[in-house]
């Protein structure tokens, strides 16, 4: 059904961060809402830190249907909503604000998304042994919902001490041990021989340092699922060395349509067109790298 245009009934979503220009949610999520043919619309708003109050407050004033957070503000914004669900309280980071009535709910879709991407190739990370590259914001969602699915852990970091923080934190939480390692060729070998999954949340490969990656090639091996979550490039150097040497491979794109389309879920109510998500995406990406 075409979507006529914005009415007097209209829903807003949309998504605040600083910067924003180069985000790919307005046009996927407005994509999903024509073709799912709902009165919604999405845009982006450039909200610095300090604003960044205001800018729920705002929210709430123009009852707004929902936001998706993301950098800077996945941590700071937990302070001015109403309630919190319990996931996104335990990693302590919302990028997605759901207003139902004048209440504002914080969720987190980034852990969901990354958990549903796995899921839906048919991988079940309970009792699987997963190393995860990186203890930044993507790595506390991604290493919070593995811990919650049953999943055994090894953090490994540039910066140490961040990694045994995020460690520390789950450890209490799930009463569960998590390794922590500083990231180097040697205890990337010792972590990898043991096990199953790979994921990379660190932003080495990212453009425009495209021909870097966090893992010698030769520790790379069939048998094992590497999941890189960045998106840009459609494919990281790290994605193709795990394919030739017979990984099975999983793309950010994945997680980060995923993440959008439980957002959509909530907002609307309707199940989300993900593989339509995910061809615009990728529309948008291969504009991008051409
Ligand atoms: P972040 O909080 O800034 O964390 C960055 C991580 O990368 C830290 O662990 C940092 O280590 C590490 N790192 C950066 N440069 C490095 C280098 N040269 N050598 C070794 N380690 C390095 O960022 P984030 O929000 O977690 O995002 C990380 C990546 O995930 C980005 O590429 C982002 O685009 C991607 N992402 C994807 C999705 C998705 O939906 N697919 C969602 C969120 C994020 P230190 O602690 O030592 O600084």
């Amino acid at each position: 059904m075409k979507w006529l245009g914005p009415t007097g009934k209209t829903e807003v979503c949309g998504i605040i961060g600083d910067p924003i220009e180069h985000t790919m949610s307005p046009v996927i999520h407005n994509t999903a809402f024509e073709n799912k043919g709902v009165d919604y619309v999405y845009l982006a708003f450039r909200v610095k830190e300090e604003e960044l109050g205001k800018a729920i407050e705002g929210m709430r004033a123009l009852n707004m249907r929902g936001l998706s957070i993301t950098i800077p503000h996945k941590v700071d914004v937990i302070q001015f909503l109403d309630e919190l669900d319990p996931l996104a309280d335990k990693i302590g980071a919302v990028n997605t604000i759901v207003n139902d009535g004048g209440v504002l709910r914080g969720y987190n879709t980034d852990a969901d998304g990354f958990l549903q991407a796995l899921l839906e190739r048919g991988i079940e990370p309970k009792g699987k042994r997963v190393v995860i590259l990186g203890a930044g914001g993507a790595s506390r969602a991604i290493s919070f919902i593995l811990a919650e699915r049953g999943a055994s852990l090894a953090i490994l970091n540039r910066t140490w001490d961040r990694a045994k923080i995020c460690a520390d934190r789950i450890s209490e939480t799930f009463q569960s041990e998590v390794v922590v390692l500083k990231l180097d060729g040697e205890n990337l070998a010792t972590a990898l021989g043991e096990a199953d999954i790979l994921v990379n949340t660190t932003s080495i490969g990212m453009s425009p340092d495209i021909d870097e990656t966090p893992v010698n090639a030769a520790l790379l091996k069939s048998g094992l699922v590497v999941f890189d979550i960045i998106y840009n490039p459609i494919k990281t150097r790290l994605q193709r060395e795990a394919e030739l040497a017979g990984a099975t491979v999983i793309s950010g794109l994945d997680m980060l349509v995923w993440q959008g389309a439980l957002a959509f879920e909530k907002w609307t109510g309707l199940k989300a067109p993900v593989e339509l998500m995910k061809q615009e995406a990728i529309k948008l990406l291969e504009k991008h790298e051409n």
